[in-house]
């Protein structure tokens, strides 16, 4: 980052907090009811962020500008060139803002802020992604039908879309949704998680920078159980697109079946490496280290288990131990710190129950496994947990924390039937120099995403989501903005008709 004196530790500290308002129909609104909500630092204890607080009502507000938008233009109608040339804009925008919305979204996750300023640069790749497909994006004919018949197979923008996003990567899991939707032509309602709004409201003020017509995208921060279900009940909503829990994503879907929404969920995952004993060991090491320390273990593609061939197995822990040891959690304003806060009380509480549970089941938390103090922050402890069988609840469920379960297996098998017995199928890793290993392990392992011999590498190519309980649909990738869309097909007879009865 840009040393700057408003960029070091001590300006970043004492800026002031971001406000923002709800944004509606083009406009800056406070909340109907003059309602507000504060942000918190989970690293440092202060207020970083103050916003408007929506009601059931404003949301409601926000879905009726959103609907005017698309049923009324231009957005839906125009050029999906005129629509590109926007998203790039908006794309540059966020390059130009880099360092305030990293900032931003350090103070308000509590992750690193090198780390942040990768995500926010990753986020503007995916608008300019998300430009190409915008230009891209088209039907199909059929010229097969006969000499009297031609079809042809339109892609209409499928209309209102609510996107509900979590806390933990805030600005890029929005960055995986809008951009794509937008490039369909479809107009939105957004719903950030109410403890990371400020990037959120930031990207509403380059938007409308952009020239992105009023109503096209309206924010609405506040409550999931208030914001969120208005939105998700709400029958001029025709698509929910929502990344966060299991256990809320279902809920949703269940209300969103009430209006027949279409449904793009990104859920859970209890992510496994498995490590076979030929495997390149310092690498397999290191991305097992990467894997669960990264972003604190707070991530849906976590690799919060690793499964280790038996024979290796205990040297193996004992190198992962030895590197934990390195990996700095502390204040994700100091250079050098591998990973920050915990981003929630409740999600703190929830780790440190679920080392209590894993230590009653019979597992040893082999490192780490307690707080750290330091300054007014939410800190755990790299932690790894030995002598865990695959029926354990830390073997089977997302802790959503720097808490490495590890487990062994004897065969390639062995290490797909562990692989397979979760509920989730999100991402896996297999790390093997032999290829007949790799593929035999990659495709018979039901997840969305199979790393081999790497582990979280993203690209704006490559389609994201998971079977089973980690989702529905699949986001990025060149079908992305066709996720967006619906069909109609389009049945042409040529000549004369070829009559029913025949008229006498
Ligand atoms: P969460 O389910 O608690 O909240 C997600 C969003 O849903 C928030 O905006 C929240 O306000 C909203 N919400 C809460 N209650 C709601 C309701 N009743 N109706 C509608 N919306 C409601 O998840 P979280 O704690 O913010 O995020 C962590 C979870 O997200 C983890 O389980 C993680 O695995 C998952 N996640 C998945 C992916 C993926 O792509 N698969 C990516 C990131 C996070």
């Amino acid at each position: 980052m840009t040393v700057t004196a408003s960029t070091t530790r001590a300006g970043i500290l004492a800026r002031p907090p971001y406000r923002g308002r709800l944004l509606i129909d083009g406009r800056w609104l406070d909340a109907a009811d003059g309602a507000t909500l504060e942000r918190r630092s989970p690293a440092h204890g202060h207020v970083v962020g103050v916003y408007a607080q929506a009601s059931a009502a404003d949301a409601q507000n926000a879905v009726a500008a959103a609907r005017a938008a698309f049923d009324q233009g231009p957005w839906a109608s125009m050029k999906g060139s005129q629509r590109a040339a926007i998203l790039r804009a908006v794309a540059d925008a966020i390059l130009e803002r880099k360092h305030d919305l990293a900032i931003q979204e350090c103070l308000e996750n509590g992750k690193p802020l090198g780390q942040a300023l990768a995500e926010i640069e990753g986020s503007a790749d995916l608008w300019h992604y998300a430009a190409t497909l915008a230009r891209n994006l088209h039907g199909d004919s059929y010229n097969n039908l006969g000499a009297d018949s031609l079809g042809v197979v339109l892609r209409d923008p499928i209309g209102v879309v609510a996107i509900i996003t979590p806390w933990n990567f805030p600005f890029l899991i929005l960055s995986q949704k809008l951009p794509f939707a937008l490039a369909a032509g479809c107009t939105a309602v957004v719903k950030p998680a109410e403890v990371t709004s400020g990037t959120t409201l930031m990207l509403g003020e380059l938007l409308l920078a952009a020239g992105l017509p009023a109503g096209v995208v309206n924010i609405v921060v506040g409550l999931g159980p208030v914001v969120g279900e208005a939105l998700v009940s709400h029958p001029d909503v025709d698509m929910l697109s929502f990344t966060g829990s299991t256990a809320i994503g279902k809920q949703a879907a269940a209300k969103a079946a009430v209006t027949l929404k279409k449904v793009s969920m990104e859920l859970g995952g209890k992510n496994p490496q498995i490590i076979f004993a030929d495997c390149d060991f310092d690498a397999a090491v290191d991305a097992a280290v990467y894997g669960i320390y990264f972003n604190t273990g707070q991530c849906c593609n976590s690799g919060s288990r690793i499964l280790v061939q038996a024979s290796i197995v205990e040297r193996f822990t004992a190198a992962v131990i030895e590197r934990s040891r390195q990996v700095r959690i502390g204040d994700p304003l100091d250079d050098g710190v591998h990973a920050g806060a915990i981003t929630t009380e409740k999600q703190y509480q929830g780790i440190l129950a679920h080392l209590a549970a894993a230590r009653e089941a019979g597992a040893t938390i082999a490192l780490g496994g307690s707080p750290i103090a330091a300054g007014h922050g939410q800190f755990i402890e790299p932690t790894v947990v030995t002598g865990v069988t695959p029926d354990m609840a830390v073997a089977r469920e997302e802790v959503f924390g720097p808490v490495l379960a590890v487990l062994s297996f004897e065969s390639v098998d062995d290490a797909v039937a562990i692989a397979n017995s979760t509920l989730y199928g999100l991402s896996a890793a297999v790390w093997s120099q032999d290829f007949t290993t790799c593929m035999s392990a990659a495709r018979r392992i039901r997840a969305g995403t199979i790393w081999i011999n790497t582990f979280l590498e993203g690209h704006a190519e490559l389609p994201f989501g998971g079977y089973r309980h980690s989702g529905i649909g699949r986001e990025l990738g060149r079908f992305a903005a066709e996720d967006y869309t619906e069909t109609k097909t389009l049945q042409m007879h040529l000549g004369p008709r070829t009559y029913w009865w025949l008229p006498r």
